[in-house]
């Protein structure tokens, strides 16, 4: 337990689990009060008797939710001091052979809901507020059969940058992170060979931990990154480092 957040309240999207419910966590060990929110039905089971955290569904891509998560923070704990713009979907898409709805929902949930959560967190927010975005080193490159989340997560990478200007005059930073291979639900479908596979392309040489991405969202949401803003900060294990032509190497 730090008190790098005493008295601050963060709002964290698509907590229910994975890098979201690690950052509540994490915000919360570091001494902040957390409005978790997901999608209606998600298990917050995990939060229940913990006086630091109050849970929520909301829809990040509806305008009304958003809107709601900000009043509930503001009426359980009297401010809002950040947000975690987390929530997220990735599904491939074959390009000649389906139509467009995922493309559309895609974009509409890993951009459009970010859009909506600056909206309505940055109308409440304070100077010296903070927001953190989980953007994807499938933002920064291409995957194969990844373009729709290639696509909507490099266009939240750029929003990020470009927000920063208009929220700089308001004293609020907003950084994003891009997490490499990590996990989650979201990578469950990862297994044998496949896991293996992204495994040998880290030069790490291990997957990610939840956990690993939520100590950057906390950093970059505290004081201590007072001078960051409109950045991404690669939490990768140093894949994006590599220009990919070669393998990194085995550890000895
Ligand atoms: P996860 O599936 O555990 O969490 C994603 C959460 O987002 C879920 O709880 C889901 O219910 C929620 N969500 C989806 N659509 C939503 C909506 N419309 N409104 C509200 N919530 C919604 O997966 P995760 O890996 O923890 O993903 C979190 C973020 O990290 C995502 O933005 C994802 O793109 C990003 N990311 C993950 C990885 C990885 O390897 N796991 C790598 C890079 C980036």
């Amino acid at each position: 337990m730090s008190s790098l957040h005493k008295d601050k309240v963060f709002w964290v999207t698509g907590a229910a689990s994975g890098i979201g419910r690690a950052t509540a966590d994490e915000l919360v060990l570091d001494g902040a009060k957390v409005l978790a929110t997901d999608l209606a039905g998600s298990d917050f089971s995990w939060a229940k008797n913990n006086a630091s955290l109050e849970t929520l569904s909301c829809d990040v891509t509806k305008e009304e939710d958003n809107e709601a998560a900000v009043e509930t923070a503001l009426r359980q704990f009297g401010r809002l001091d950040g947000a975690v713009l987390n929530a997220g979907m990735a599904v491939p898409v074959a390009l000649l052979d389906e139509t467009l709805e995922t493309f559309d929902q895609t974009m509409d949930v890993n951009v459009r809901g970010v859009v909506l959560g600056v909206r309505a967190a940055c109308k409440k927010m304070a100077q010296g507020s903070a927001i953190t975005v989980t953007a994807s080193i499938s933002g920064l490159r291409g995957d194969p059969g990844m373009w729709t989340y290639n696509a909507s997560k490099g266009a939240v990478l750029n929003l990020v940058r470009s927000l920063s200007m208009e929220l700089a005059c308001l004293g609020i930073r907003i950084n994003a992170l891009c997490p490499g291979p990590v996990e989650t639900k979201m990578t469950a479908g990862f297994e044998g060979a496949g896991k293996e596979a992204l495994r040998q392309c880290i030069p790490l040489k291990r997957w990610g931990r939840a956990s690993e991405v939520a100590t950057a969202h906390s950093w970059l949401l505290s004081s201590k990154a007072s001078f960051i803003t409109g950045t991404s900060l690669p939490v990768d294990g140093g894949v994006s480092a590599n220009n990919g032509q070669f393998r990194p190497p085995e550890h000895q």
